[in-house]
């Protein structure tokens, strides 16, 4: 078992399989955004490597995430690799959807179990502003191709820019009145890159749950949590909806996570810059006991939580380069 100094016990990794991405949010990444060569990120045997290492450690969740997992080469057989390791019990990935409509099928034949789809507005005009280039219609192509397959439950992600799609949070949220589907709200999170926008355009989750009941009156409260989301339901609803406030109300004491970056590097927490490089080392011949050691020091080094109220933005990397 992986524990931290605070008693925190680590065992989920989110693995991002390239800093890659088919699209351009302007919450996430510049638009001349260059990306890695392949040589530099994990390559195929590395990821599945590090993955047996993780789950002799007690790592049993993992979420694939990027840039945007799907456009990496051979997801479908990573996928595969990572759902037969002894010791992964739970293998989901978080995607904008655009592949999914090819890819939901044979994901789910390789041992995919859900998906998270982003979807910020299901106004295509709005859609397209968000993403630089974006087709809405694709996306919910790839949202009814996972459902079909049963990559579920489906659940979705809004991240909310002021000035861009603060209103759209009422069309998102009626989506779960007829569908079993979760709707989950982000809080706008600042790094490198876009830090500008990601900063002065921020909407709270209050702020977004207020204009949810001024539509539908007050949610009925589930008090549970789903990961870092506050769970809630529109009364009568078949779904749920979620609010995620890294920002403005922090969830680190109940943190069970760890990063592993496409270029290899262990991050502990999503908004602190400090890294563990692996990818070096296991490329200059290091043992498996070697980077076991080097996780376990990262592990029990986590910080407790992020400096943002100290007005300490992480900015070694863009969201990409992390994989949120
Ligand atoms: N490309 C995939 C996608 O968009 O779902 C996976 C990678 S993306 C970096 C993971 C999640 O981070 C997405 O839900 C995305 O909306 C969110 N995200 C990106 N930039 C963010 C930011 N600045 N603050 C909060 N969430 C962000
Ligand atoms: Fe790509 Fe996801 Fe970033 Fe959007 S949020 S640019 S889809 S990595």
């Amino acid at each position: 078992m992986a524990v931290d100094r605070f008693g925190r016990n680590i065992h989920y990794l989110r693995i991002s399989l390239t800093d890659h991405c088919n699209l351009r949010c302007i919450y996430c990444m510049p638009e001349d955004q260059t990306f890695r060569p392949s040589a530099d990120l994990l390559q195929d045997d590395e990821i599945l490597r590090l993955t047996r290492l993780f789950a002799s450690l007690g790592f049993d969740k993992i979420r694939l995430t990027g840039g945007e997992p799907t456009v990496r080469a051979n997801v479908v057989k990573i996928v595969r690799g990572i759902a037969s390791t002894p010791g992964i019990r739970s293998l989901s990935m978080t995607t904008n959807g655009i592949l999914l409509s090819q890819l939901a099928q044979p994901l789910k034949e390789a041992g995919l179990q859900r998906v998270n789809i982003s979807i910020d507005t299901l106004d295509p005009e709005k859609f397209r502003r968000l993403t630089r280039w974006g087709k809405l219609q694709q996306v919910w192509d790839g949202i009814l191709a996972a459902e079909r397959v049963g990559l579920a439950p489906i659940k979705l992600n809004a991240v909310i820019v002021k000035g861009y799609n603060e209103d759209d949070v009422i069309d998102l949220a009626a989506l779960t009145i007829e569908r079993p589907w979760q709707m989950r709200y982000i809080e706008m999170m600042p790094f490198a890159g876009v830090t500008d926008i990601q900063t002065k355009q921020v909407v709270t989750a209050a702020d977004i749950q207020k204009r949810i009941e001024s539509e539908f009156g007050p949610l009925e409260v589930s008090g549970k949590y789903d990961g870092e989301a506050r769970i809630f339901r529109i009364r009568g609803a078949k779904g749920e909806l979620g609010f995620i406030s890294s920002v403005s109300v922090p969830f680190c004491s109940a943190c069970t996570r760890a990063r592993l970056t496409a270029d290899g590097v262990l991050r502990m927490c999503l908004l602190r810059e400090k890294e563990i490089d692996l990818l070096t080392p296991m490329r200059d011949g290091a043992s498996d006991e070697e980077l076991r050691r080097l996780v376990l020091d990262g592990v029990w080094n986590k910080p407790w939580g992020h400096g943002l109220e100290e007005g300490l933005i992480p900015l070694n990397r863009a969201m990409n380069q992390i994989g949120g």
